[in-house]
């Protein structure tokens, strides 16, 4: 895979008028939303303008305060929006779907589950979080409680996504971790009213738990704002690595210093 990076959109659209000469061109643009100068919707409405770019995918990074909705942006030609902070392993399988490529068949697919592997052995946090856990199957609610609480963390758990979106606003959670189908309101709806909630509120990290059956569906979850998934059956290392990627977030861990390397700053 070959990046090329540059620091605003008149750059973006100069690097671009010179790779329509040269081919290949290029397959994916990774836009930042705010940027001094030309923002991102903006930089995508000119990409859109331009016929000989037609089949670039376009993927807006945007801050979850300062969301829109995935309408307003699909309107303008955005086949993907990713909220920042951006994880490695969704920026990884967003430009495999980009690509129409199977994630299980790429080599970056094998270099995530080792960072993973890797991040799972690695000593846990010693920091305690405080948890919402929406989960509508008791007995996955149960299992995901018991493994929380082994680590010391604290857990509150609902059943659907009225209950979560309502918990976040009256307890400050480290974290969410959201079952994807819920009776009421499903996950991807509960995120996204989370994500439109006033200040820090809308950025706290949310991990979605995923039935494997709903394996193909990472857009929606990233349409909806979600930060990370986790499959079900919950794999007790991969819960535990993902709680310390994001267990210093919003602000601070590897995981957005990794985003603001990829996405430039807000
Ligand atoms: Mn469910």
């Amino acid at each position: 895979m070959q990046v090329v990076c540059v620091e605003s959109g008149k750059a973006a659209l100069n690097i671009l008028a010179d790779a329509e000469q040269r081919k290949p061109a290029f397959d994916i643009a990774i836009l930042d939303h705010m940027m001094p100068g030309m923002d991102g919707e903006e930089l995508g409405r000119r990409i859109r303008k331009c016929g000989e770019l037609a089949g670039m995918k376009l993927a807006l990074a945007t801050s979850a305060g300062l969301r829109k909705e995935t309408a307003h942006f699909r309107s303008i030609g955005f086949d993907v929006c990713l909220t920042k902070p951006v994880f490695q392993s969704l920026l990884f399988d967003t430009i495999a779907h980009l690509c129409g490529r199977a994630i299980s068949e790429g080599c970056a697919a094998a270099d995530v589950s080792d960072k993973e592997r890797a991040q799972a052995k690695a000593p846990s946090p010693s920091r305690s979080l405080r948890i919402l856990l929406a989960e509508d199957n008791q007995a996955n609610q149960l299992l995901a409680s018991v493994m929380l609480q082994r680590k010391g963390h604290r857990v509150d758990a609902v059943g659907n996504g009225i209950e979560a979106v309502k918990a976040v606003q009256s307890i400050p959670y480290d974290l969410v971790l959201m079952d994807v189908q819920m009776p009421e309101m499903d996950g991807l709806e509960a995120t996204a009213k989370i994500r439109s909630l006033p200040g820090d509120l809308a950025r706290i990290p949310i991990i979605a738990l995923t039935a494997n059956a709903m394996k193909g569906d990472r857009e929606k979850y990233l349409a909806a704002g979600m930060n990370d998934y986790i499959s079900k059956p919950i794999d007790e290392a991969k819960l535990h690595g993902a709680l310390a990627r994001w267990s210093g977030a919003p602000g601070k861990k590897s995981g957005n210093a990794l985003a603001a390397r990829k996405t430039g700053s807000a």
